[in-house]
């Protein structure tokens, strides 16, 4: 991780500022899960085959645990990473964490897991705390609990072709793709969980159209190891690394989406549009 992070760095020294911020989190994130205790999965075998037959997630959001008091530290340990090495000063995040109470965290993690944005901004009336803030909050320091959860569960499912353009564990989007090398498979990762899945190459993952006159790829010439695939039919792109050194279990895909930032501008300027949400914008 920190050999990767440093060359990309040494690639391109723009992106010194916004690889530091990700890296501080990163380590708060991995430091903090070694707290949160190993589970067994809560659905075995079979049961694992039958739900994605069925199409339902592997992990519900009720089926989430989540530590508040562990929440917390972590939540409080990435603000103070933000305020280190943030470009852009972070206001009130400080405030919004010494003013909000336990039954409030709860309700707001109970309705991020939901996507419920409406009960989000009942809980957040009156608290100083811009939402795309919140979001990166909520989204950094509840990660490490999706992956505890979502590890054990990707092991034992056969993810390799899955036609569904949400992550089959949890059903967050996917935030960039890579081909696999062995069979050039595309491999899409859960911006929430990080579990990889196979998706048809010509497909889109936003809106499941394989109408093959819609679908393109664009690419920079500098940087052919990266491509944007396009979507016509809803307008949507994703970014997927095509080639890269090394082996892809080694492959950092948040890194790779910041480093590809110029690709997120190209694919705009043409007047698509992001499939997932930037968390480090
Ligand atoms: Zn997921
Ligand atoms: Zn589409």
């Amino acid at each position: 991780m920190n050999r990767r992070a440093r060359e990309y760095v040494e690639k391109n020294p723009r992106l010194k500022g916004v690889v530091a911020l990700y890296r501080g989190v990163f380590s708060v994130q991995r430091k903090l899960s070694q707290r949160i205790p190993d589970r067994l999965p809560h659905i075995e075998g079979a049961q694992i085959s039958y739900r994605l037959e069925e199409g339902r997630l592997l992990l519900e959001a009720r089926e989430m645990e989540v530590d508040l008091a562990l929440l917390r530290e972590i939540m409080e340990e990435v603000a103070a990473v933000l305020r280190r090495k943030g470009e852009d000063p972070v206001e009130g995040m400080e405030d919004f964490l010494r003013g909000v109470e336990d039954v409030e965290l709860r309700g707001l993690v109970e309705s991020f897991l939901e996507n419920d944005e409406e009960r989000i901004s009942a809980i957040m009336a009156g608290k100083a705390l811009e939402p795309p803030l919140l979001y990166l909050l909520l989204h950094v320091s509840l990660a490490p609990f999706y992956w505890k959860a979502a590890k054990s569960l990707a092991r034992r499912a056969d993810l390799d072709q899955v036609a569904k353009g949400r992550c089959p564990v949890c059903g967050d989007l996917p935030i960039m793709g890579f081909l696999r090398s062995e069979d050039g498979l595309r491999v899409l990762e859960c911006s929430r969980c990080g579990t990889r899945w196979g998706f048809p190459r010509m497909m889109c993952p936003f809106c499941m159209t394989t109408e093959q006159e819609k679908l393109s790829y664009i690419y920079a010439e500098e940087d052919p190891g990266h491509r944007v695939y396009l979507c016509d039919r809803c307008g949507k792109y994703i970014k997927v690394t095509v080639s890269f050194p090394g082996k892809e279990e080694e492959l950092v895909i948040p890194l790779e989406d910041l480093a590809t930032a110029h690709l997120d501008l190209a694919a705009e300027e043409k007047g698509y549009r992001r499939g997932c949400r930037t968390v480090f914008a």
